[in-house]
């Protein structure tokens, strides 16, 4: 073998050991890449045409609703400004090819401010490509998580662990990942969270019964 040929066998040994490392790192990585599990996770607008930014959820696929009347906290609607009037029940609408949407869109002017439904902490921000820009918020008692998506952006030092109130603003309307960018709409999800509190795992509730006749009281 000459050296050049030592050298080549070598280089792909050695590549192939990294590609090796790469693959075991990449399995074990917590939580799985959810913009693929949630291909058709909780999200999206009005528009059929989006595939749905529920990303995280990707439990929620099988498991069936929870009934909305077991949910016990006293929640407001998350876009400053705007009625009951103006939320839309398609929780059980088809989002891409076959998921359920599993929330609520609320339409609103870009740049609206979302505000917090429940006090809570910051768990989680997210991209992802269905759902943009996206918050995870747990209740105190971590029963359960509210998904906000398509954030235009985030409200200025907010922050994964931060304590919010209910009504703090922690984002603005927006139409990132698949929402149509002619429908600004804040994606609102909520999940009962499983014994394991994982933001990214949950049961999905529709919101709306419970933001019409719970809202802003
Ligand atoms: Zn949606």
């Amino acid at each position: 073998m000459t050296r050049s040929r030592l050298m080549t066998f070598l280089a792909g040994f050695i590549v192939g050991g990294l590609a090796m490392m790469g693959i075991v790192m990449l399995s074990s990585q917590q939580p799985p890449e959810l913009e693929i599990v949630h291909a058709g996770g909780p999200t999206v607008p009005p528009d059929a045409a989006d595939a749905d930014a529920n990303d995280a959820n990707d439990a929620s696929a099988e498991a069936p609703a929870n009934d909305s009347a077991d949910f016990s906290r006293s929640i407001i609607i998350p876009v400053q400004g705007v009625s009951a009037a103006a939320i839309q029940d398609t929780f059980d609408e088809t989002r891409g090819t076959s998921r359920r949407h599993e929330a609520t869109d609320i339409l609103a002017p870009r740049g609206t401010p979302v505000i917090a439904a429940d006090d809570g902490v910051i768990k989680k921000l997210f991209l992802s490509k269905p759902g943009g820009n996206t918050i995870y918020q747990f209740d105190p008692a971590e029963q359960y998580s509210y998904y906000y998506a398509h954030l235009d952006r985030y409200a200025e030092g907010i922050r994964e662990g931060l304590t919010v109130k209910q009504g703090d603003v922690i984002g603005y309307v927006g139409t990132t990942g698949n929402a149509p960018a002619n429908t600004p709409h804040l994606h609102f999800g909520i999940f009962k969270l499983g014994p394991e509190k994982r933001w990214w795992e949950g049961t999905p509730i529709n919101p709306y019964p419970i933001l019409i006749t719970r809202a802003n009281k």
